[in-house]
């Protein structure tokens, strides 16, 4: 068994930043055009343990938006409120096997979205958050992942902006989810809400601490705050496990055996349950929407520190 000492733990942090920082792979996303003006040299790297103690290397401060890491948070908001079954039945669990905004995969499995984490399933989530109003919503949504955080989250108004102008593809989705009566509220307003949430901006150390808090069973290791119930918490990480990677993750779960999502935005929070959450910003991206040096970087540490969970 290898001993998670700070000594070991800074040593293969120091060694993952200087491996990989220099990798070129990978390129902005472009489809939202304010992604591809992010500086693509932005590389930061931060580990948090369930004790709160903070490892961190590179630009961990770079704030860039949380994009469909977010999605993870309104789904777990989400199972909070309406319980597991609800996510299971009402939106899914499983694996679509194509692109995370894929029309057709709403069409082959007969109108569910499969999952919270593609487009579709997160617009779902979105939109069955209880809330009076569309201002209520948001205001949840957001106030639950600073929560997440342990600080208040800046809002990305250049890339809200970019977004809600163009997103045309996602309002598609969430009109044909209403059309097979999956929706709790009016589509283009949940639609709306989703882009405010892609829209929050994160840095690592953020992603590290909200990674943490699933790590630490729901309690956020810095704030001493219970976020979301212990019995909920591997409901979210089985998916996670079995999509966050979207189509890459039956690759990323036999490389690293952790549960991770990824962004567009370059971030990635991957959560090892009982040791650490570990977040990475880095802003290229590899086909299928995954930060290249963000996985690299997470699957380096979690191979040399040994605490792949499926290995245990
Ligand atoms: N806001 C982005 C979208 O709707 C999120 C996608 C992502 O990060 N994979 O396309």
């Amino acid at each position: 068994k290898t001993s998670l000492t700070e000594e070991r733990i800074n040593a293969v942090l120091k060694e993952a930043y200087e491996k990989f920082k220099n990798d070129q792979g990978g390129k902005n996303a472009d489809y939202i055009k304010a992604l591809a003006e992010v500086d693509s040299k932005i590389f930061g790297i931060t580990l948090v343990t369930p004790d709160g103690k903070v490892y961190e290397i590179g630009d961990t401060k770079a704030e860039v938006s949380i994009q469909s890491i977010s999605k993870v948070f309104t789904a777990a908001l989400v199972i909070q409120e309406k319980g597991e079954k609800f996510l299971q039945e009402k939106i899914g669990v499983n694996a679509t096997g194509l692109a995370f905004n894929s029309i057709i995969a709403i069409e082959l499995h007969d109108g569910s979205a499969s999952n919270p984490f593609v487009n579709a399933g997160a617009i779902q989530s979105t939109s069955w958050v209880e809330a009076k109003d569309s201002k209520e919503r948001w205001a949840k949504i957001y106030g639950n992942m600073d929560a997440f955080a342990g600080k208040k989250l800046n809002f990305n108004e250049v890339v809200y902006d970019s977004e809600v102008n163009d997103n045309k593809r996602n309002q598609a989705i969430s009109k044909i989810l209403d059309a097979y009566g999956r929706m709790g509220s009016d589509p283009l307003e949940a639609t709306t809400v989703y882009t405010k949430q892609c829209s929050v901006n994160i840095s690592s150390h953020d992603l590290g601490v909200m990674g943490a808090t699933f790590a630490n069973h729901g309690v956020n290791p810095v704030t001493g705050k219970k976020v979301i119930d212990s019995k909920y918490v591997s409901k979210i990480l089985a998916v996670m496990a079995t999509a966050g990677l979207y189509d890459n993750a039956g690759d990323w779960l036999y490389l690293t055996g952790t549960p991770a999502k990824s962004g567009v935005g370059g971030g990635i929070l991957a959560v090892v349950p009982g040791k650490m959450g570990i977040g990475v910003v880095s802003p290229p991206l590899d086909k299928f929407g995954n930060s290249v040096r963000g996985q690299k970087a997470a699957a380096y540490i979690i191979d040399k520190l040994g605490i792949n969970p499926l290995a245990q």
